[in-house]
């Protein structure tokens, strides 16, 4: 919706939404994105619906790698015209609001959801498409079951018929959210879903089917269900080599600034998303390559001779992707369990930290007693530096790849910022 078009208690609510996230950045309390939608909703609770109304919308949920996606996402729909999107990972309704309000008036907008979020989002944006990534099990005093979410993902798609759903076919937890049972009598259709494959490295959290809870069986990429008919749909958009297939057939090499596989399937999607709204992937792809760091993720900064890579992994199934992104190279692992962390570590013991073995690793953060015990049950050489100078001190020139979970990372960050 135009500005003029709005109403009042809307036009106001944006503004002052505008102004408290100027303030906010200005005292230096971070980008400001939550306190301006959290007042611009106390002042019109139905603001992020205004702030939706005439803009065509993607909206990416998922456990894992959402923030990347939709900034690959954006770049690819920015070939249409100007994109509104949350580019801080504020991935609630008040980052919501907050990042279309700060946008102004855009054709476009691609948001970011935290997965307990999206059928609340859903409901206030109505949206042209929704990408559905993946589901696993998140930090583990907190987080849903893996099959509620599916189920309240299922629930929220039946609500909104005519959204568009990009879906990764490798998850059988996201599959089966993305195909609800038609009820025509009801008005309820399937709805249109576009495949991807992004590939599963993670399989704890889906072995067991949410339609009827046989066993799922895998073999190479597919996979079943042993006692019904869910089963890995024919994927439309696949990585094949160092690039995407498109559903044509046509190949599209990828040529990301970000590392590792994962993040070839997360431009698989974007481009699925882009395609969505009629973007071209030939026209998209040259976009993708302009994505650097993503919120300090995959940032690297050169320091005392060692170029410093630092990649974010916050639940089982991401720390097995950034084993994957990392290069053969000396590893600084750093685990806290601080609130935003969770507190309970015990998930350490879910990741096989197998791929480990050979590189030098070092360990440190607060719970680095607790990685030191799983390492070693795990049959990993380690050892535990106290600071994150003496890391660097303790490996040759050259690269160093930094895995932390959350507070680690952001601790990590700060002393890097101080230096540079
Ligand atoms: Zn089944």
């Amino acid at each position: 919706m135009t500005d003029a078009k709005m109403p009042l208690r809307a036009k106001v609510a944006t503004s002052v939404s505008r102004t408290a996230a100027a303030l906010s950045r200005a005292a230096g309390r971070g980008d400001g994105s939550v306190i301006g939608g959290w007042i611009g909703l106390k002042i019109d609770p139905d603001l992020l619906a205004h702030l939706s109304t005439g803009r065509a919308i993607a909206l990416v949920s998922g456990t894992n790698g959402k923030t990347t996606t939709t900034r690959l996402t954006a770049a690819a729909v920015g070939v249409l015209g100007r994109v509104a999107t949350n580019s801080f990972g504020a991935n609630m309704p008040t980052g919501h609001t907050s990042a279309l309000a700060k946008a102004g008036s855009t054709p476009y907008a691609v948001l970011e959801v935290d997965e307990h979020y999206l059928a609340q989002v859903l409901e206030a944006t109505e949206p042209h498409v929704v990408a559905l990534l993946n589901l696993s099990r998140d930090q583990l005093d907190r987080a849903k079951e893996v099959a509620m979410m599916a189920q309240l993902w299922r629930a929220a798609l039946v609500q909104h018929p005519d959204v568009r759903v990009v879906a990764n076919a490798d998850d059988p937890m996201v599959v089966w959210a993305a195909t609800p049972p038609a009820d025509p009598a009801r008005g309820h259709f399937p709805p249109h879903v576009s495949w991807f494959s992004a590939g599963q490295r993670w399989h704890d959290d889906s072995w067991v089917c949410p339609e009827c809870g046989s066993t799922i069986a895998r073999k190479n990429d597919q996979w079943w269900c042993t006692g019904c008919a869910l089963r890995r749909p024919e994927p439309q958009w696949t990585v094949e080599d160092d690039g995407v297939l498109d559903p044509t057939g046509a190949w599209h090499k990828i040529q990301l600034q970000l590392p590792g596989k994962v993040n070839l399937g997360n431009a698989a999607t974007a481009l699925a998303v882009a395609a969505e709204f009629g973007v071209r992937p030939v026209d998209a792809v040259s976009r993708l390559g302009t994505v650097t760091s993503v919120a300090g993720r995959y940032a690297q900064v050169d320091r005392d001779g060692r170029n410093i890579r630092l990649l974010l992994a916050k639940n089982p199934a991401s720390w097995l992707e950034a084993f994957d992104m990392a290069d053969e190279a000396p590893t600084l692992l750093s685990i806290n369990a601080r609130d935003p962390d969770g507190l309970d570590t015990s998930w350490l013991f879910d990741v096989d930290f197998a791929p480990l073995r050979g590189r030098q690793v070092l360990i440190t953060g607060d719970r680095a007693y607790d990685l030191a015990v799983r390492l070693d049950v795990n049959g990993v050489p380690f050892q535990h530096v106290r600071t994150f100078d003496d890391a660097i001190r303790a490996v040759p020139p050259g690269r160093l790849e930094v895995i932390a979970n959350y507070t680690a990372f952001q601790d990590i960050r700060a002393e890097l910022d101080r230096v540079n």
